[in-house]
């Protein structure tokens, strides 16, 4: 059955295909309305190579190694005096950093968050005569298409089997878009980033012992082991304990062993790992950007902060699970 959101959402993004490939067109800038779930899978959907830099929106397009810098420095961005400038006005003379209004307003958070988007931006070279590129990851042709824009939508159902209560469960939808990426390798972590050539850590930032993964951070890393740990204690769940679990090869295949954990709700679990994950990967992101730490007793209690703000928002099945005795 023609799911019509989705389908709603997939043309949406086909008009901001259009005011890429075909900016001269009149309609293009006009009344379409796109919420940040459109830009941010349109961002997860297309690979910008840039050129001379003119075409691509510094801030909002994911063309700094697939991320937006909106989304690296949320902060600074709020801050900034100019957000719709493209890559080459931003890189003119530095003009992004001048954009920052000066002391006292900057905090430590917004001068952490501006040396880490300045060090990701110091090797990227434009190329003057060439123009930005666009591709759509899920075309061979690498056209936008809107059968594969509508299907993407699925978070992955062809890959993960009874997916259909990650898509019924509550949680936000960044939550589940990430869990989604996820499971299709699709999360830069240094495994990938080093296949590409990019700049990446060599060790998990989590445990700096072992290579970092997906798989890796949210299954293996004894320090997400030992919130898990924490996790299984507070929630009374002695079978969420790491040491039952059933062995992994894959995002996938851990997420789908994770949701038949034995004696747990399915769709509990399934919203309890995504809450997990997600908060194990923000954690992730802090050490990476902002070289902030975070003990795995500390990360618990963000994630019960986390908890309960789900729960409120009508997140069911996480209360039941939280009220079980
Ligand atoms: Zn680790």
């Amino acid at each position: 059955m023609l799911n019509l959101e989705r389908f709603a959402r997939a043309l949406r993004l086909r008009w901001l295909w259009q005011e890429w490939v075909a900016p001269d067109k009149a309609w293009v800038g006009t009344e379409t309305p796109f919420d940040n779930i459109d830009r941010l899978l349109f961002a997860a959907c297309t690979t910008i190579t840039l050129g001379n830099g003119s075409k691509t929106k510094f801030w909002s397009d994911g063309w700094l190694q697939g991320c937006r810098p909106k989304d690296l420095a949320p902060n600074l961005y709020k801050i900034s005096k100019r957000k719709k400038i493209s890559v080459q006005t931003a890189f003119t003379a530095n003009s992004w950093i001048h954009d920052i209004p000066q002391q006292p307003g900057l905090t430590t958070t917004h001068l952490s968050e501006l040396a880490a988007l300045w060090i990701r931006t110091q090797n990227i070279q434009l190329q003057p005569n060439q123009q930005d590129q666009i591709s759509w990851k899920l075309t061979t042709s690498g056209q936008y298409s809107a059968s594969s824009t509508y299907k993407a939508q699925f978070f992955g159902c062809t890959k993960i089997k009874r997916s259909s209560y990650l898509r019924n469960s509550w949680a936000p939808p960044k939550c589940k878009f990430f869990i989604w990426r996820v499971t299709q390798n699709r999360v830069w972590t240094s495994d990938r980033l080093q296949k590409r050539g990019w700049t990446h850590s060599p060790s998990c930032p989590l445990c700096r012992f072992a290579p970092e993964s997906a798989l890796h951070l949210l299954a293996e890393c004894r320090y997400t082991r030992r919130v898990w740990k924490l996790i299984a204690e507070w929630t009374a769940q002695p079978t969420m304990r790491t040491q039952e679990w059933q062995p992994s090869d894959s995002v996938a295949q851990w997420w789908q062993n994770s949701a038949t954990t034995p004696s747990v709700p399915r769709k509990a679990m399934a919203i309890m790992t995504m809450l997990v994950s997600w908060e194990i990967w923000k954690e992730r992101n802090r050490r990476v950007f902002r070289h902030h730490e975070t003990s795995a007793p500390d990360l618990l209690s963000l994630i019960k902060q986390e908890a309960l703000d789900w729960v409120v928002a009508g997140a069911k099945d996480l209360a039941t699970l939280l009220s079980r005795e």
